[in-house]
């Protein structure tokens, strides 16, 4: 670990590395296993297929130097398999979940030292794939780059988890069906920043988005997933194309089962959300996020009080150490650095 980096002053913010991992593709021709190299800006045609179509994707994930003083991987295979079927929509080649698993072990194990120590944040992973070569007319690049790249992160809340107000949008919408919403699609991010800065300005921390077909039901929270809990039953938006398949909402769907509560994927109603006696958003950044209130056409719905929820404060208790190991790791999610 860095000895001289001031550890406690972490937020989540970029922090440049040392190494990054790249490897490219030609048509149709397969992936192969890239290489590392030193973290700094890569030359690009101005005709990239990314920087004018906007072909390209993300990936966000997780290393922790756990309490069994290792580093270890949240599913990372889950992000690999989240990308290939991003690559499909977005008509790239996708690349091999092993290359994916294989390039991510590479880059954390080249910058550990960057990984903080436990409880005061994580490695975060961002792979990167786009249309990198040159292309006019609008199709799909003639050549595609993989790339990824480490940061460390703080740990979101610092001081105990804080719930936070959100406005319900009403003017605008994350996705339509049958277009990106459901892949991690870069062009699906910007059209959010003006909504999301708008809200901030009225002192909210994000936007909640609504379903664009009926204007009625909650589909995300920002870039995150939303639940609520209603007599200890979770509710959270069915994946019906238009919702981001996190990881984390995966994740707190199967720990809430496996702690006996009953959670339902489907339809959920901004006026019974509203009414809901707990309410959260989750995401890997955040891991689960409280929330206080939630603002609808100028009327302002609090839970409990404004602070976190009884089984909300569980389920993060459990996840949270699940992935620095002081609970145990019974669904196999951990991954550790070979
Ligand atoms: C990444 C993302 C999420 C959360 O996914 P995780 O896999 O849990 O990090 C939720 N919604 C959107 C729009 C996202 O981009």
């Amino acid at each position: 670990m860095h000895e001289s980096f001031d550890w406690d002053s972490l937020t989540f913010s970029l922090t440049p590395t040392d190494t990054m991992y790249i490897t490219t593709t030609e048509g149709d021709e397969p992936w192969m296993p890239g290489e590392l190299q030193p973290y700094g800006d890569i030359p690009m045609s101005p005709a990239a297929g990314v920087l004018n179509y906007g072909q390209g994707l993300f990936e966000g994930m997780k290393a922790f130097r756990t309490s069994a003083n290792r580093i270890v991987f949240f599913r990372p295979e889950e992000n690999a398999r989240r990308m290939q079927r991003g690559a499909d929509r977005l008509k790239m080649p996708p690349v091999p979940e092993s290359i994916f698993v294989d390039a991510v072990e590479q880059v954390v194990a080249a910058n550990q030292h960057w990984v903080p120590p436990t409880g005061k944040g994580a490695m975060y992973v961002r792979p990167l794939l786009m249309g990198s070569g040159p292309v006019l007319g609008v199709k799909p690049a003639p050549s595609y780059t993989f790339l990824i790249y480490v940061t460390p992160v703080g740990p979101y809340f610092k001081g105990g988890m804080n719930a936070i107000d959100l406005l319900i949008s009403e003017h605008h919408h994350r996705a339509a069906p049958g277009g990106s919403g459901g892949v991690k699609a870069i062009g699906n991010y910007a059209p959010g920043m003006k909504p999301s800065k708008e809200a901030k300005e009225l002192g909210y921390a994000e936007v909640i988005y609504l379903d664009a077909e009926t204007h009625s039901a909650i589909e995300e929270v920002g870039a995150a997933n939303f639940f609520c809990i209603k007599d200890k039953v979770l509710y959270t938006p069915e994946l019906t194309g238009t919702i981001l398949p996190g990881i984390t909402r995966d994740s707190i769907i199967q720990l809430a089962r496996h702690q006996g509560y009953e959670v339902v994927e489907g339809n959920v109603l901004a006026d019974f959300a509203v009414q809901a006696d707990e309410a959260f958003c989750c995401g890997t950044a955040a891991v689960i996020s409280p929330i206080g209130s939630i603002t609808h056409n100028g009327v302002k719905s609090v839970y409990g009080g404004g602070t976190p929820g009884k089984i909300t404060t569980e389920l993060y208790n459990l996840l949270t150490g699940i992935q620095n190991e002081t609970e145990e790791d019974v669904f196999g999610w951990l991954h550790p650095l070979p």
